[in-house]
């Protein structure tokens, strides 16, 4: 089949809508016609090469839509389902799933690499020449196959943008709360980095009962809307890591049990650790550049029994908690859908990026076949 498709040729380069042909899904794997994908900073670090992507390729991970077809042996989603697409299919057996630990899934990762699916081909193609896949998904198109257990069922009355943004920015940063770190009620929180992931730990933070739960931003709008989201107090980053944790310290009473590190700089990391009380953890789950280089005052960490946890894609198990979340957001306890700030269709795509690179943007959703 055919499908409209944003490519991107190489790195560096535009992103292009363009006519590509979609291969129908074979063993284990589904057709979605999607309805929404969330314009994510994981895209631009394929873009600008921040993260090394096999191109062409289709990007956009951050998606949900309808089974359209399905593939031999699938079991988990029929033709009809409304699914979210989880970027992180697991393979069920290799050494870390057996560990439970699904979301470093040892078959998963390597076949990433190769911008196929899991068995490391393409379906996607342009004049008989590959195409590849971004992240499993590609959902910056109408269509797109994927493995079947990068498909999560959820209720028909779901928004799509909000199912979307539970894919991957709401996934990394409620399943880095409640997961990874494991947050309890009156536990001191401070969220460095107030974008859509930020926001969505923020909103993880306020719904457990964290107390105080202060952001931490470069820029005082945000911490303005971080503040909407429930944010008992907001820091603005003081220039450097030392300053901004001393300030984090004093408006938590002494320092936080987690410091939630979204941006991915080393130096608002190292600020997390710094802000941290005794036996308190920084959290990094921003994606920082491949030769990123961390410096910890290292006698804090015997001495205070200080801990680094590092946390991708939450933790999270998507089978079981994309439905925990999406049920808290229908029951008004995550208010997911206000993270959405603009609808653009599918050939606004490059404006999404703007939009989301100015920081005017919270976060942006294509919608497809609209
Ligand atoms: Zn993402
Ligand atoms: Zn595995």
């Amino acid at each position: 089949m055919k499908v409209r498709a944003a490519v991107l040729e190489h790195t560096g380069g535009l992103l292009e809508v363009q006519e590509l042909d979609l291969a129908p899904p074979g063993p284990a794997e589904v057709l979605v016609r999607l309805a929404a994908s969330g314009v994510c900073h994981s895209d631009f670090n394929a873009i600008d090469g921040t993260a090394e992507t096999r191109c062409p390729a289709v990007l956009g991970h951050e998606g949900a839509g309808v089974v359209e077809a399905i593939g031999p042996g699938v079991t988990r989603v029929g033709v009809g389902d409304h699914v979210a697409l989880s970027w992180a299919p697991s393979c069920g057996s290799c050494g870390e799933c057996l560990r439970e630990l699904p979301q470093l899934c040892s078959a998963a990762w390597p076949a990433m690499g190769t911008g196929g699916l899991m068995d490391g081909t393409t379906r996607l193609s342009r004049s008989g020449d590959p195409v590849y896949h971004y992240s499993f998904l590609s959902t910056f198109a109408d269509a797109c196959v994927v493995p079947e257990k990068s498909c999560v069922p959820i209720p028909t009355d779901i928004p799509f943008a909000v199912a979307g943004l539970v894919g991957c920015a709401v996934t990394t940063g409620v399943g880095a709360v409640w997961r990874t770190a494991g947050v309890r009620p009156g536990d001191r929180v401070a969220i460095i980095g107030c974008g859509g992931v930020g926001l969505s730990a923020l909103m993880a933070a306020v719904a457990v009962g964290a107390e105080p739960v202060i952001a931490v931003d470069a820029t005082a709008t945000k911490l303005d809307t971080a503040r909407t989201f429930g944010a008992s107090d907001g820091v603005l980053w003081a220039g450097s890591a030392e300053a901004t944790a001393e300030a984090i310290r004093d408006a938590s009473g002494g320092g936080v049990d987690y410091a939630i590190e979204a941006t991915g700089r080393p130096e608002a990391m190292t600020a997390a650790f710094l802000s941290t009380r005794a036996r308190g953890a920084a959290v990094l789950i921003g994606i920082p550049r491949e030769d990123a280089v961390l410096t910890l005052p290292a006698l804090s960490i015997p001495r205070m029994e200080r801990r680094v946890l590092g946390s991708i894609y939450g933790s999270s198990r998507p089978e079981r908690d994309f439905g925990t979340t999406l049920a808290l957001y229908q029951a008004g306890r995550l208010p997911l859908d206000r993270l959405v700030s603009h609808h653009l269709p599918l050939e606004e795509v490059a404006r999404g990026f703007e939009l989301m690179r100015s920081g005017e943007a919270l976060r942006v959703v294509l919608d497809l076949n609209a």
